[in-house]
């Protein structure tokens, strides 16, 4: 993880999601690269706290949702301490980049992931293809949603799970430390259940 992170940092920067990474080992909100008087942090553990809870206080159950908190430096001693702090901040999203980077990343469509489902969730498994396209372009949206690319499918005929989103969701960008989405995650999968409960 360190040489993936090294070899992004060759220009000097780089962004991850929302949070600016600089050679020197500092991270910052994007926003609050030239904030003059940002609360300082130099343990890769503070950002645990940092990512629990947006601006206004309020707990962010997806850590890839576009609101992290601004206000804050972290400076750190190595490169080690850099990939530390940002698996606190998006959880596993730098080892699925390595993996997708070494093209051994397997994906799992969206149906197989709601057919997995047990209990209270299974009976999202029923969900319609024009439901699951409702959703997704709700839950996973890049503004207000979820900041990751999806590499997942709808079913095992490879569709496009929502095309009222732009199609670039579903592509990698050409960035160092693009977050990517390899499956429906928990909360997309709660949606669909309220949503086949609802109708
Ligand atoms: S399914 Fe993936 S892209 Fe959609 S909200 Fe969950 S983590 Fe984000």
């Amino acid at each position: 993880m360190e040489q993936l992170l090294a070899a992004a940092l060759s220009k000097g920067a780089c962004n991850f999601g929302q949070i600016a990474v600089r050679k020197g080992f500092v991270l910052t909100h994007v926003d609050d690269v030239d904030l003059a008087q940002p609360e300082t942090f130099r343990s890769p553990e503070d950002a645990i706290a940092l990512a629990g809870f947006d601006d206004a206080g309020k707990y962010r159950p997806l850590k890839t949702a576009p609101n992290l908190r601004h206000g804050w430096r972290m400076e750190l001693v190595d490169l080690g301490e850099v990939v530390r702090a940002l698996d606190y901040f998006y959880p596993a999203r730098l080892s699925i980049l390595r993996e997708w980077k070494e093209d051994r990343l397997e994906t799992t469509p969206l149906r197989a992931t709601l057919d997995r489902q047990s209990g209270m969730y299974r009976v999202a498994a029923s969900i319609s293809d024009e439901q699951i396209h409702e959703v997704v372009a709700d839950v996973c949206r890049s503004d207000g949603g979820c900041l990751r690319r999806i590499l997942w499918r709808r079913d095992a005929s490879g569709t496009i799970p929502s095309t009222k989103l732009p199609p670039e969701k579903f592509e990698v960008p050409n960035e160092p430390l693009p977050l990517l989405c390899q499956e429906g995650c928990t909360i997309l999968i709660n949606e669909c259940r309220k949503k086949v409960k609802a109708e």
